[in-house]
């Protein structure tokens, strides 16, 4: 009944009311219970006032009730949503440029979280952005965008965005930074601390941001109870997931857009899929990742990287991304079209082809690699990242640095260790001869042609050359299982067990695969088996084989 009546109170009928609490109160013979009562009508009051938007009675009803007990931040959430409602915007200004939002219809430069402007922005490692306070609060364990698990720790704020927000709405960064002291205030318990300040934020907000005007207005109201709500404000985590409503976008000021603001410090270009690191600095994807091939540690304050090396996410940062794509759409496009030719000369498979000088590799024999060394972990990335999967390998030459026959490989699969070595698991492709030889990034390149086998046609010729390979086939398969024991086992493991006889011996340009598998197994020098991976025809290698096979089995106990 007490509900409906205080929902026709005045401000100026309001202390009478009260008194009638009062006297109530005296008259009764338990004053707690009757006081604990009263507690809860005044809320109740409190509360329809503030659902019918009558904030500064709500206020005065509150504050009341704060007289007869504590109140806990839950029952304030109809309080904080009138507040809200009383926000005042501030409307954009003449000579801004389009607002832009993100994916899910919310201003980029609001947290995802409180829906409150970014101010200390944190990106965190599935690059996504959160203000500082809703880090160092744990207010989420996941990505309220992408659901990726948010770990928490050390929160480093991100230096290129805060040094744009910083730029552009210089006063909405004041007052978030001055809202993170407040929280830290909270939490070491230093509250009177923390109300002053955020008394001060909020009577402070006059432009560029909302400013709650009514509180300020409302000078009748005690002032430890105003500290007292606006504890309880602070306290409150649903306020600030209230916050959302009755917003406008920002916008950048168009005078104040400066390409060399997104600039990547290890390329002096504009940011292209640019990351941000655990401590706060912003880098192309691919920049940061050939510093972290030398030494995990942040290319600007060499804090160290193991542990964003070894999760190789590299997310992009996707406040900083929409940026640039939306302000800077020439220059992005500039960007984008340098960054597309650089993919399509790295995948050119006969120029510039990158050269892995290792070790002797030949076609449809299995080749696992370790990678270690940066140059090569460069090239494995690029080998990945432009859908090639494949480069050449070649034997080391003293004079021309890498030998003038290889073959290409394939690679089947990269399992990378946590401090960015891999291991690399290829299989034999084309053999190729070089044409010219190059480096780049360090590593070495050629110029290539491939090498194919010549058809043999004749049919008489074709059928003595089924019958030596047969004759080398049933020799070689001996040869294998007579060897001893220890000798065989490696070999299963190294290259797996001798390839079948195949039905058509001219079906690939490579020929059968048991010729590769027996240069690869059989005890030779490697300039023997570089002139026999050269041979275009299968009759020459196969009677090389043959003879090394003859020369072998000649030997006694080999
Ligand atoms: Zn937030
Ligand atoms: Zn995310
Ligand atoms: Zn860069
Ligand atoms: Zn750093």
């Amino acid at each position: 009944m007490s509900t409906t009546m205080s929902l026709q109170t005045s401000v100026e009928d309001a202390p009478e009311e009260r008194s009638s609490f009062f006297i109530g109160t005296a008259d009764s013979d338990n004053v707690s219970e009757e006081e604990g009562h009263h507690h809860q009508l005044v809320l109740q009051k409190a509360n329809a006032l503030a659902s019918e938007n009558c904030l500064r009675e709500a206020i005065y009803w509150f504050s009341v009730a704060l007289r007869y007990g504590p109140v806990r931040p839950e029952q304030l959430s109809t309080f904080v949503e009138c507040i809200l409602r009383n926000f005042k915007t501030i409307a954009a200004g003449p000579e801004e440029s389009a607002q832009i939002r993100d994916n899910s219809g919310n201003d980029v430069f609001d947290c995802p979280n409180c829906h409150n402007f970014l101010g200390e922005a944190v990106t965190v490692a599935c690059g996504h952005t959160y203000c500082k306070r809703c880090l160092q609060r744990r207010l989420l364990s996941k990505c309220k965008l992408c659901r990726e698990a948010v770990k928490g720790g050390e929160e480093k704020v991100s230096v290129v965005l805060c040094g744009l927000l910083d730029k552009w709405f210089p006063d909405e960064l004041k007052k978030s930074k001055t809202l993170c002291e407040v929280d830290e205030l909270c939490r070491r318990k230093r509250y009177q601390e923390a109300v002053s300040l955020a008394t001060n934020v909020i009577q402070s907000g006059n432009d560029g941001a909302q400013n709650c005007n009514c509180i300020r207005d409302n000078s009748f109201v005690n002032k430890t109870e105003m500290h007292s709500l606006l504890l309880c404000l602070v306290a409150t985590k649903g306020f600030k997931q209230q916050a959302a409503i009755a917003k406008t976008y920002r916008s950048v000021p168009v005078d104040l857009l400066d390409a060399s603001d997104f600039e990547c410090s290890l390329c002096m270009r504009l940011f292209f899929e640019p990351v941000t690191t655990p401590c706060g600095h912003t880098f192309c994807k691919n920049c940061l990742e050939r510093c972290l091939d030398h030494t995990p540690q942040c290319p600007l304050c060499k804090e160290s990287l193991k542990e964003y090396l070894a999760c190789r996410k590299y997310m992009v940062t996707a406040v900083l991304d929409t940026l640039i794509k939306q302000y800077l759409s020439q220059e992005y496009a500039e960007r984008a079209k340098a960054h597309l030719d650089e993919t399509k000369e790295l995948s050119d498979l006969s120029k510039n082809v990158p050269i892995f000088v290792c070790t002797m590799a030949y076609p449809t024999v299995p080749c696992p690699l370790h990678v270690f060394e940066p140059r090569y972990r460069l090239m494995i990335r690029r080998c990945m990242d432009t859908g090639t999967r494949q480069f050449g390998m070649c034997i080391n030459d003293p004079q021309k640095g890498f030998a003038d026959y290889g073959c290409m490989l394939i690679i089947r699969s990269v399992h990378f260790l946590p401090d960015g070595r891999s291991v690399v698991d290829t299989i034999g492709g084309k053999r190729f001869r070089v044409l010219s030889r190059g480096v780049k990034d360090g590593y070495r390149t050629a110029d290539i042609e491939h090498l194919e086998d010549t058809k043999v046609e004749d049919s008489d010729e074709l059928e003595r050359l089924q019958e030596l390979h047969d004759a080398v086939y049933e020799q070689a398969r001996v040869w294998f299982q007579n060897l001893k024991i220890r000798f065989h086992n490696q070999i299963l493991q190294h290259f797996g067990p001798m390839p079948e006889r195949e039905a058509d011996i001219q079906a690939t340009p490579n020929g059968p695969a048991c010729c590769w598998w027996l240069l690869a197994v059989l005890p030779i020098d490697p300039r023997y088996q570089l002139s026999v991976l050269s041979m275009t025809s299968l009759k020459e290698r196969l009677v090389k084989i043959q003879h090394i096979l003859t020369y072998l089995q000649s030997i006694p106990n080999n």
